[in-house]
């Protein structure tokens, strides 16, 4: 069996008749940037979703480091080392980027864990907040409302917020989405810069960062798997140039 870190094993979720996922399986390795690409409604979210324990899967198994957790909840998965950016933003505005990855990093902490021990945790819930901070590139920007800060800051500050609850594997939702050229080149740098230690999944629709980042691709129309393999692989599938990529 693999050893990647993060393994979706024939998964397929259903909403009435639509098989939104059907059958779909990949893996993602530590120190790769799997991407998965697709028109519109191919099912690239529900797929996130799934992963997360967002949704849980009408069939098939999800394995993240080893462990079943198929049916888990997304707090149970959080804790287990998978991170998520959503493509709309879970930023709360009104607070500064401090405190919002310093709540994300505490979110990390067990549900109704007394002060006691809370308290014990103070220091590495800090320390987390504030690495992530530093890795997304945000350490200027450290006490300003987040509402007043740009586009493409907000979206670092989404990685930043993931980041601080210490994950193995990442699912990035269309991170580049809504950036203009120097911001999205600056998100494709942060995003080389976390691969080495992470295990990422990438949904994107920029196809020039998605072939700068990716070691491997999944491509989905209708929630199926059209194609996959290393871009290269990708690229020369007849079937992806006619339905997706149009050359
Ligand atoms: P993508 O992210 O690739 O654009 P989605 O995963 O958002 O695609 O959607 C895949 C399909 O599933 C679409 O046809 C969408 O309308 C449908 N869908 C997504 N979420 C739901 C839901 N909660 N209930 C019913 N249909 C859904
Ligand atoms: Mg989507």
């Amino acid at each position: 069996m693999s050893d990647a870190l993060l393994i979706a094993s024939q998964l397929t979720k259903r909403f009435g008749g639509l098989a939104a996922v059907n059958d779909v399986s990949l893996e993602v390795a530590q120190g790769q940037i799997h991407a998965v690409i697709g028109p519109n409604g191919a099912g690239k979210s529900t797929l996130t979703n799934l992963l997360s324990g967002d949704l849980p899967p009408t069939s098939g198994r999800i394995t993240l480091a080893g462990q079943d957790v198929t049916g888990w909840s997304p707090e149970k998965i959080s804790r287990a080392g998978l991170g998520r950016s959503y493509q709309k933003t879970n930023i709360f505005q009104p607070f500064t980027v401090w405190e919002n990855v310093r709540l994300a990093a505490q979110s990390r902490e067990p549900h109704g864990a007394s002060w006691l021990k809370l308290a014990g945790s103070f220091a590495s819930i800090n320390d987390r907040a504030t690495q992530a901070i530093e890795m997304a590139g945000l350490s200027a920007r450290r006490d300003v409302i987040a509402a007043t800060i740009s586009h493409g800051e907000q979206r670092q500050l989404e990685i930043a917020m993931t980041l601080a609850t210490g994950p193995r594997a990442l699912l990035l939702d269309e991170p580049l989405a809504g950036m203009g050229v120097a911001e999205a080149e600056r998100m494709v740098q942060l995003l080389l810069k976390l691969k080495p230690a992470h295990a990422i999944m990438l949904v994107e629709h920029d196809m020039d960062a998605v072939f700068t980042l990716a070691d491997t691709l999944t491509v989905m129309v209708n929630g199926q798997v059209i194609a996959s393999g290393t871009p290269a692989d990708v690229r020369a599938d007849a079937n992806v140039q006619s339905a997706y990529l149009g050359e």
